[in-house]
């Protein structure tokens, strides 16, 4: 009954666009600049708060993720352009579900409406899990080169929470390696969550990949990362997500410089 009920709360929020985007910063710590937004799905439906854990699920399901992608990258990019004039140079960040990988995406649009701003394809990328380089490998590699070849980087999320297979690594063009919370929440208490973040990091370099450490909250965290070296950081320690309102200042911020 719960689940029926969760599903027609998202049918609702679908049909009255109730789904709105935020945004947060991935900070690079040595330019103490945001180098990057993630676009973060929301859903502003008044019965019950809904937390994409909850309805990005039912959407992919019920394959409505396409479209309400879709209309979230089209305000994302407008959003973006606002950025930009104010002298924004980062990217957008988007995540992509496997259904974007089996139906066709049309990436033409997105490249025209960037090019319709004046925006580089370096303003946007993509996200994608490892479940999605599971699901048809065929299909997948041939998605991922188109957007490779439109001029899209594209990132590894919650790397090690999957089914990691390193082959993947070497199989997918892939530019970039989210390390996931789960590994940096234990940073200070458990020496094996260490390791395979400092490996990570370690292998994310050899394979000329940047490496950006997910959910750091406290400056321990921060600490530890930039002794290792990794110095793209995103999480509730420097900024929540944001909605677009407040998304202006958090672009052009300076950070305060970790000591
Ligand atoms: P994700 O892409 O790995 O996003 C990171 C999640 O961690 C976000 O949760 C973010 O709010 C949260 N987070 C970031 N820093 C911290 C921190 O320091 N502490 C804590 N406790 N949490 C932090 P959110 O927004 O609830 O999204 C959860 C997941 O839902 C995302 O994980 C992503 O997989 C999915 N999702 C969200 N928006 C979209 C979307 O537009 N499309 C698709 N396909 N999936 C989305
Ligand atoms: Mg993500
Ligand atoms: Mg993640």
């Amino acid at each position: 009954k719960q689940r029926l009920s969760v599903e027609n709360l998202v049918k609702k929020a679908y049909q009255n666009e109730l789904f709105f985007n935020v945004y947060q910063p991935i900070v690079n710590i040595h330019t103490n600049q945001t180098e990057g937004m993630e676009l973060l799905l929301r859903c502003a439906i008044s019965e019950q708060p809904l937390s994409p854990a909850d309805f990005i699920p039912i959407l992919e399901e019920m394959r409505l993720i396409v479209e309400v992608t879709r209309k979230s990258v089209l305000a994302g990019i407008k959003h973006l352009a606002q950025w930009y004039e104010s002298g924004y140079r980062g990217y957008l960040s988007v995540n992509l579900s496997a259904l974007h990988f089996s139906a066709s995406f049309d990436l033409k649009i997105l490249s025209r409406l960037l090019q319709h701003h004046n925006l580089p394809k370096s303003a946007l990328r993509f996200e994608v899990t490892e479940s999605i380089l599971m699901s048809d490998k065929d299909t997948a590699l041939k998605q991922f080169n188109a957007l490779r070849e439109e001029g899209y980087l594209l990132a590894l999320d919650d790397f090690g929470t999957g089914y990691s297979s390193l082959s993947y690594l070497k199989m997918f063009p892939l530019d970039v390696l989210k390390i996931d919370k789960s590994f940096t929440d234990d940073i200070g208490t458990s020496k094996s969550d260490e390791s395979l973040i400092i490996t990570t990091i370690g292998m994310a370099k050899n394979l000329e990949m940047d490496c950006i450490a997910e959910g750091i909250e406290t400056l321990e965290q921060v600490k530890f990362l930039q002794q290792q070296d990794c110095f793209r950081l995103q999480g509730y320690y420097f900024s929540k997500p944001v909605t677009e309102d407040f998304a202006k200042t958090v672009v052009l911020k300076n950070w305060d410089p970790i000591e």
